[in-house]
């Protein structure tokens, strides 16, 4: 499939955006839209309410998220993920390309494949890891096995991409080095914390319940097709007259 037809299944929009209000019964089940989880702390965080669907496996190794991200890469579960929700249509809360585009300036800073693990993306309320709240059932949390060819399994490694990771913005988190609980020695976890994102594009009325027709939408798409289905830029079209004089 061309990535003109995938276009047309996507709507010409943009990625399609759903209100987890509603979503088929079972799968609002399992996705607890707007719910209140506990931390471990015993804080209390409101799960995401909007979703991008996701229609097929193929449309989510397309589309991308930011240039070095395909939305695939934050929905690689294994058996632990609910059943229902490892089928097509996928849901997926909307912060997930805000994560993306942290995840794309870490790459920028270090120049190399940044690869997310398996379960180490967006975790349904429902998937067997999911504890109390963690940012990973937001999809703003990522959990990196591997950057370039380097697997991340020893202090060394881990603590000096950490800390790449730490010079890229005080909105990122990152779980010390360690082997306690809440550290971690076998990979590198970032997180942006309970962060949701409302779509623009989407209204909000009703809470708790389903909102007014249309119930859901499209997101438009951004300038440079940087999101959405992938169009090369046409470089032919720069120009540089425009540019001040000094
Ligand atoms: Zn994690």
């Amino acid at each position: 499939m061309s990535a003109r037809s995938a276009n047309a299944d996507a709507g010409e929009s943009g990625l399609k955006i759903v209100d987890g209000f509603d979503l088929e019964a079972d799968v609002r089940a399992l996705l607890k839209p707007a719910q209140l989880v506990e931390d471990k702390e015993g804080r209390r965080h409101r799960l995401p309410r909007y979703f991008y669907e996701v229609p097929s496996h193929q449309a989510g190794t397309e589309i991308r998220l930011t240039p070095h991200f395909g939305l695939n890469e934050f929905l690689l579960v294994d058996l632990k993920e609910a059943a229902r929700l490892r089928q097509y249509p996928r849901y997926i809360p909307c912060a997930v390309r805000v994560l993306a585009f942290y995840l794309e300036r870490i790459r920028d800073a270090v120049g190399a494949h940044v690869h997310l693990a398996v379960n180490g993306g967006y975790r349904s309320p429902s998937h067997k890891l999911a504890v109390g709240a963690s940012p990973h059932m937001w999809a703003t949390a990522a959990d990196l096995y591997k950057i370039g060819s380097t697997v991340l399994r020893e202090r060394a490694s881990i603590e000096t991409y950490n800390r790449v990771a730490e010079e890229i913005s005080d909105d990122l988190w990152i779980m010390p080095y360690g082997h306690e609980l809440g550290q971690a020695d076998d990979h590198i976890h970032l997180d942006l914390g309970y962060l949701t994102v409302v779509p623009r594009e989407i209204t909000e009325d009703a809470f708790e319940a389903p909102q007014a027709k249309p119930r859901f939408a499209f997101e438009e798409r951004r300038s440079g097709d940087r999101r959405g289905w992938p169009t090369p830029p046409d470089l032919t079209q720069l120009t540089f007259d425009n540019r001040p004089k000094d």
